[in-house]
């Protein structure tokens, strides 16, 4: 059975004392409210990571939203997976197309910093999506299939099979144009054949794919009914407790 996952990405959002007060608002909810086996994540900016782990009690699960691809260093600004991990967390976003687009994250980087999220037992949750050009020009299938190959095909099944990947089409997020259910079933259908090819049916069975873009409490229904779909991956309304608990919920 694949993990259901909803997790936040808070982005570059909140200063310290409203990160925590968010999250003590979500913890709350979800321990009174959750009734399922579906695994929450706040994924939140790096200086709230060490506080959050602390309060959330395993309730909720922490994650990171990126790490850097060396183990230490002279790299002035940049946080290691180590130092991550060492908060206590147990996640990191890694391949975001905010940090592909604005940070010219390529996939090859991408392949490095999931390794060391590896390495350093973070999970990482890897997301690909095609920007609004690719899918009008019909070329998304391959701009996908080549950040799967490029991004995460080089890990070995043991490795791969724990990967949590994200569909995250650049057009739907915070656009409010969230992909119908049946456009993210047919992406999500494609990449469990992708990994099938590569990895095998069981391996593909049992990796978890989220989707991201505009997910709402309205939408979540819909799309986490999807055969292929296992959860979302949400910005705008993980930053209300209401809507993000409800989004959790959603799975029960
Ligand atoms: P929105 O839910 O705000 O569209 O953002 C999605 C996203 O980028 C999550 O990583």
């Amino acid at each position: 059975m694949r993990k259901k996952i909803v997790a936040g990405n808070w982005k570059m959002n909140l200063d310290y004392s409203e990160g925590i007060s968010l999250f003590s608002e979500i913890i709350n909810m979800v321990r009174d409210e959750k009734n399922g086996d579906q695994i929450a994540v706040i994924c939140s900016p790096f200086i709230h990571l060490n506080s959050l782990s602390q309060l959330s009690a395993g309730i909720v699960k922490i994650g990171a939203q990126n790490c850097h691809q060396k183990e230490h260093g002279a790299y002035t600004g940049e946080i290691s997976a180590k130092m991550v991990k060492s908060t206590g967390c147990e996640y990191v976003i890694i391949g975001h197309s905010e940090r592909r687009q604005y940070f010219a994250e390529s996939d090859s980087l991408l392949a490095e910093k999931t390794t060391i999220a590896l390495q350093n037992n973070l999970t990482p949750l890897f997301c690909i999506g095609e920007t609004l050009d690719e899918r009008n020009n019909g070329s998304y299938y391959q701009v996908l299939e080549s950040q799967l190959e490029n991004g995460v095909f080089g890990l070995s099944a043991e490795d791969f099979s724990k990967v949590v990947l994200a569909y995250e089409p650049v057009w739907a997020i915070g656009t409010g144009l969230t992909a119908t259910p049946e456009q993210a079933q047919d992406i999500h259908a494609f990449i469990r054949a992708k990994i099938d090819a590569k990895y095998g049916m069981n391996v593909a069975d049992n990796t978890s794919i989220l989707y991201g873009g505009s997910c709402n409490p309205k939408n979540a229904a819909e799309l986490f009914a999807q055969h292929d779909i296992d959860g979302g991956l949400i910005g705008g309304a993980s930053l209300k407790s209401r809507d993000f608990v409800d989004i959790v919920k959603t799975f029960n």
